[in-house]
């Protein structure tokens, strides 16, 4: 253990973006910063020397996933979930809000908490604001998010404010429940695409005080432009000296436009539930490798990539494995995929510092479909975070 949770703010430049250095008892990591997912404790196919070696420096787990299964106590038992999977860095947790609203047949909110089936074998659960973080405070977490009420979309104004109301109330009832300073608690701003609401939700969680804040529930649906309109709004009320956390979200395109708007912190499935399906990222856009015109290429995914995938392998090898379902696959892919988002977070953190933005952001957009192998949009296979 090292020491507390701080952020540091190094430069801010509105419309440009953020520089920052957030520490955790766990080690800290450079903002704006892209976070792997690792619901269920495992980053898909990687293990922690797999993360350490393409600089991850952070990754999210799910505190509903992990009370499900193995179970809180399980973890607890072991050690805490950094000695369970043998990763000593910074862990963010989830609070299961997005989760049981996607996964669940069944969610009763209540102003007390929400119930729900569990997706895996039906069975009831009660989850209050409290509980969810004495669970995230029995796994471990670094960083824990509160419980929210994370809505569908479309839904009208007023079941909006509601759900932006109990939030501010389970938000409370958290902050309460947190024990000590050992672990960060961040609130998340809910309110829909309503911007009145936004803007509410913002001022409640900031009375309330929190070690960093979240836009939660949006691109679950809402048009992009809309996405980005409620982020900007949000970051620009949100306190200076504090992180901001744009949760789920998003593709190398939408980060960009998310750290212009002031955002530190992202995270989503994207890189790795693509390298599942065979689309790999590069710096001339998407790459299918399942595609026949791979078949004799031997050339590397992204000639401009220093990854363990592409020093060593072709695409041909590469679309061979994936074809063949051959497990090796997934984790070549998987590194390739993060190596890419992560060299992208630290391009656009040396643009901040050097206040090149615009110039790295044109030279991003005029790689796209150049290169040998650049796949079209149709080709490249639709992309859903
Ligand atoms: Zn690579």
């Amino acid at each position: 253990m090292k020491g507390g949770f701080s952020f540091q703010l190094l430069k801010g430049v509105e419309g440009e973006g953020r520089l920052g250095r957030i520490a955790t008892p766990h080690g800290s990591f450079s903002t704006p910063a892209f976070m792997p997912v690792g619901s269920q404790g495992s980053v898909k196919s990687l293990d922690p020397a797999d993360l350490m070696e393409i600089g991850t420096e952070i990754f999210l787990c799910n505190a509903y996933h992990l009370y499900l299964r193995p179970g809180t106590e399980v973890v607890k038992r072991l050690g805490g979930l950094h000695r369970f999977m043998g990763w000593d860095g910074p862990i963010l947790t989830d609070s299961g809000g997005f989760q049981i609203l996607s996964l669940c047949a069944l969610r009763e909110v209540e102003s007390e908490g929400v119930r729900f089936r569990s997706h895996l074998d039906g069975s009831l659960h009660f989850l209050t604001p409290e509980k969810v973080v004495r669970i995230q405070e029995e796994l471990g977490a670094d960083i824990m998010m509160v419980l929210d009420d994370c809505p569908p979309h479309p839904i009208s104004y007023g079941e909006a404010k509601a759900a932006e109301e109990l939030t501010t109330q389970w938000a409370k009832r958290a902050k309460r429940a947190k024990s000590g300073d050992a672990h960060a608690l961040f609130g998340i701003v809910q309110g829909g695409i309503y911007s009145e609401l936004r803007r509410q939700s913002a001022h409640d969680l900031m009375e309330i005080g929190f070690d960093g804040y979240a836009i939660g529930g949006l691109s679950v649906g809402e048009e992009k432009e809309i996405t980005f309109e409620m982020t900007e709004m949000t970051t620009s009320i949100l306190p200076n000296d504090f992180p901001r956390y744009l949760m789920g979200m998003g593709t190398p395109e939408d980060i960009l436009v998310g750290v212009r708007t002031g955002v530190d912190m992202f995270d989503c499935v994207l890189p790795t539930r693509c390298a599942r399906t065979g689309i790999l990222f590069t710096s001339f856009g998407k790459l299918n490798i399942k595609n026949a015109r791979y078949s004799r290429d031997e050339d590397p995914v992204d000639p401009q990539c220093g990854c363990y995938t592409c020093c060593n392998f072709s695409r041909a090898y590469l679309r061979h494995l994936f074809l063949s379902r051959e497990l090796l696959a997934y984790r070549l892919n998987a590194i390739h995929n993060l190596f890419y988002y992560h060299s992208l977070m630290r391009d656009i953190r040396q643009a901040i510092s050097q206040d090149t933005m615009d110039q790295f952001e044109r030279e991003f957009f005029s790689q796209r479909g150049k290169g040998n192998g650049g796949d079209s949009e149709e080709e490249g296979g639709e992309i859903v975070c």
